[in-house]
């Protein structure tokens, strides 16, 4: 039987509820805050209050998209869930090589290393002292889903190597394997190199298309095979409004993909109401679904979907 992995332990999709799929609650102080300072939100009280009001509101579980070696704190996550009582899925797997420093173990592991790693974290346990070194020490806690990131220079060998030992990790657990795309990039040519590997289309989830991809037809493409799109450009007005993003869930619900849709927030410090942030976990339900059932799609109908297909998404042997 499949079941859910979360950093509390196995759960079956009915556990699971109402699931926003792409989240951050924690990034520690690192790399990709120099990048970009709203990667940064490493108060495990904010987080946990940011939580409990979701909890508060509806929702009953939450995937953290933030990788092994990657500012993920493991640890705050175990103890938020513990707190609130929401399932927390963990990720293990690989971020944009621009939010590792330099000499990152990221750069240098081997196709069969990074597999290896891969497979502890979802099998035996998470990683916790892998930021700044090579990942040594780990607690039982295990990751329930393989994030990886394309970036807009592609499959640069690196990432061809970091791909493919994502692929035999997949193969070998059958755990999902959730694929950030980054604006303007393609995701068809990963999608195929992931199918020619083994990785099923059904253990894909692909990340943001609905900001990173404009070509409705490509959405359409990817979703046919069976991999999921996951959605979380709600709330984003720097990108486009929530009546745009209702518009490209009508299309992708008319053409019969309604199955295949997954839905968050992508939050982070700049949205996050315990950090001051604008908006708050709580928007897709206080908020997005009412305007979605404004627009004709009723309330109802929309949380039974992303309740069902979370469930289906994130469940593995
Ligand atoms: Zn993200």
């Amino acid at each position: 039987m499949k079941n859910i992995v979360t950093v509390l332990g196995k759960i079956s999709g009915e556990q699971l509820g109402f699931c926003q799929c792409h989240e951050h609650l924690l990034i520690s102080k690192g790399k990709s805050y120099q990048v970009n300072p709203v990667l940064f939100m490493d108060e495990v009280d904010k987080s946990t209050e940011e939580v409990t009001s979701y909890r508060a509101a509806g929702g009953c579980s939450l995937v953290d998209a933030q990788p092994v070696g990657c500012g993920r704190m493991a640890e705050g996550l175990v103890s938020i869930s513990k707190e609130t009582g929401v399932h927390i899925i963990a990720s293990t797997g690989f971020h944009k090589l621009s939010f590792y420093p330099e000499k990152h173990w990221i750069f240098g592991k081997s196709r069969e290393q990074m597999r290896e790693i891969f497979r502890q974290e979802l099998l035996e346990g998470m990683y916790v002292d892998a930021d700044q070194k090579e990942p040594e020490q780990r607690i039982p806690n295990r990751a329930g889903q393989i994030k990886t990131a394309l970036d807009t220079e592609g499959l640069t060998e690196r990432y061809r190597t970091l791909f493919l030992a994502a692929a035999d990790a997949a193969k070998e657990t059958g755990a999902p394997v959730m694929i950030h795309v980054e604006n303007g990039t393609d995701p068809r040519e990963l999608l195929g190199l992931l199918l020619k590997e083994g990785v099923r289309a059904e253990q894909m989830i692909f990340c943001h298309m609905d900001r990173a991809c404009k070509e409705l037809s490509w959405h359409e493409e990817v979703a046919s095979t069976g991999a999921y799109l996951e959605y979380d450009t709600i709330g984003r007005f720097k990108y486009h409004s929530d009546e745009r993003e209702i518009e490209i869930i009508r299309h992708m619900c008319s053409q019969g993909y309604e199955d295949r849709l997954l839905f968050s927030l992508d939050t982070t410090r700049a949205r996050l109401a315990s950090y001051g942030g604008s908006l708050g976990l709580v928007y897709l339900i206080d908020s997005f679904l009412p305007k979605m059932a404004a627009a004709g799609i009723p309330e109802e109908k929309a949380e039974q979907m992303i309740r069902r297909n979370s469930a289906k998404a994130f469940a593995w042997k």
